[in-house]
């Protein structure tokens, strides 16, 4: 079984901007695609996981979600990187639209949406990356037996000032650049906690 990174969506790949009601209003961050593209590289599976209770208040659609999914995919694709799989939660308790108004056990920090991509890409989440600008997903990362880096775009700022015992992130850094340096750099030593002497990358390393 794979490591892989989990990447929250709004507020780490593209602008936090509430709720992503318009195709108009959607903004990759300037780093990125290079960000992604340097995951491709290491050939880390890189997984969107992200809460989308627009659904079940009732302001956009699934088929919506998807066609934002689509249109990311594209403007990635044309800079050379790639986003292997995306997952949503449509839920939310409070919800309006009734075939949605419930709680789940995807909505993160619930591990739902990470067992599903564990178990559909091969996925060990113990070795894997959840990358947020939210508690939540820090939450999540733990719950998983994952390691939680906070990012500071999005919601991020906020989080970091609102930082409890209760609860610290593996590493907090500027923005997904950052973040995916992190993963790359950390990933041996994560390696090598679970043992894995065949893999190539600890194989070579000298402690
Ligand atoms: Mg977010
Ligand atoms: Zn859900």
């Amino acid at each position: 079984m794979r490591a892989a990174v989990f990447l929250d969506r709004d507020g780490v790949l593209i602008e936090e901007i509430s709720f992503l009601t318009s195709m108009r209003h959607l903004a990759l961050f300037p780093w990125t695609t290079d960000a992604i593209r340097a995951l491709n590289r290491a050939a880390l599976p890189v997984v969107v996981i992200t809460n989308q209770s627009g659904i079940a208040r009732g302001l956009f659609s699934e088929a919506f979600v998807d066609e934002v999914h689509r249109e990311i995919a594209a403007r990635l694709r044309a800079g050379g990187a790639r986003i292997d799989a995306y997952y949503y939660c449509p839920h939310h308790p409070d919800g309006c639209v009734a075939e949605y108004a419930r709680s789940c056990d995807c909505r993160k920090p619930g591990r739902g949406l990470v067992d599903r991509a564990a178990n559909d890409l091969n996925i060990d989440p113990a070795r894997s990356f959840v990358v947020g600008d939210k508690w939540s997903d820090i939450e999540l990362a733990r719950a998983a037996g994952a390691r939680g880096v906070l990012v500071r775009t999005g919601h991020g700022e906020a989080e970091q000032s609102r930082q409890n015992a209760a609860i610290s992130a593996d590493a907090i850094v500027d923005n997904l650049a950052a973040a995916a340096s992190w993963v790359l750099e950390n990933r041996r030593s994560g390696d090598r906690v679970v043992g894995d002497r065949q893999s190539p990358i600890d194989r070579r390393s000298p402690i």
